[in-house]
């Protein structure tokens, strides 16, 4: 678990001691996490008109100065639990729209994270895939950052589509992809190449969880995303030798651990005649 997740759930756990407290939106993407967090009486609310509590969590995805205002005017006590790597994104495009650029960010557009990122401003764009760089529009000057747990090569690949597509434009690229994020996804593709099977373990709505799916499945035909141990089947590891394993940023260590147990019990059982 990244450091930005963890933190985000000592804090939340923390405060929930302390009296009744709604987190704005998932704190992560990880059914396991969130049941825990339920299990300690903590409400989730998507929008800050249905908070019901005193206490309001902004969570490790961070959100606009807009929303924070909003939540203020409300009276509500906000404990920001944003990941400081978030703010670094933050500060990024900030600073690429004080200077006249036409910000683009890489990312999923409903994704909490990239709603904080682009919520104070006016004009934006979101891309994610080459498609939508095509339905871009021409501006002077294009600042482009992305949602911090995208594939980087992916965000480098786009980058270049942009400049390639607006050749008369001025591109500026600013690289707000998380190093835990980094780190994960180059130990991935390590990783799935030396493998017969890849297991990747992770909420099915975590964004760096899907993107590490990806990445193993450039270099690994055999790639399964699995929330816990029960969605691990015995038929996926017929004639494997070696097999793969790795977690998204939000997937707590026990339901790693428990996963890998799963394999190398099934595994056990594949190989007996
Ligand atoms: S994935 Fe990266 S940006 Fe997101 S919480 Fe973890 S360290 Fe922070």
């Amino acid at each position: 678990m990244c450091f930005g997740v963890r933190d985000a759930i000592a804090l939340a756990l923390e405060h929930a001691d302390a009296g009744p407290l709604t987190i704005l939106g998932d704190l992560v993407h990880n059914p396991t996490v969130l049941g825990a967090l339920e299990a300690k009486g903590i409400a989730v609310a998507q929008d800050v008109a249905q908070v019901n509590t005193q206490t309001l969590m902004v969570t490790a995805h961070g959100t606009s100065e807009r929303t924070l205002a909003r939540t203020r005017a409300l009276g509500l006590t906000v404990v920001e639990a944003t990941c400081p790597l978030v703010h670094v994104a933050h500060r990024a495009v900030t600073a690429l729209a004080g200077d006249g650029y036409h910000v683009v960010i890489v990312g999923q557009r409903d994704h909490v994270e990239v709603r904080g990122l682009t919520g104070d401003l006016d004009r934006f764009d979101v891309v994610l895939d080459d498609e939508d760089i095509l339905a871009l529009e021409e501006h002077p000057r294009i600042g482009v950052a992305a949602q911090t747990t995208q594939a980087v090569e992916k965000v480098r690949r786009l980058v270049g589509l942009i400049r390639q597509r607006f050749p008369q434009s001025e591109v500026r690229f600013v690289d707000t992809v998380c190093k835990p994020t980094k780190v994960r996804q180059t130990a991935a593709v390590e990783m799935a190449r030396q493998a017969d099977v890849v297991i990747v373990v992770g909420g099915r709505s975590s964004n760096n969880t899907r993107e590490l799916v990806k990445t193993c499945a450039r270099y690994c035909r055999r790639v399964h995303h699995v929330q816990t141990d029960a969605d691990v089947r015995p038929e996926w590891f017929e004639a494997a030798d070696v097999v793969g394993l790795t977690a998204g940023t939000s997937t707590p260590d026990d339901v790693i651990d428990r996963v890998e147990a799963r394999i190398k019990h099934v595994h056990v059982q594949t190989c007996q005649p």
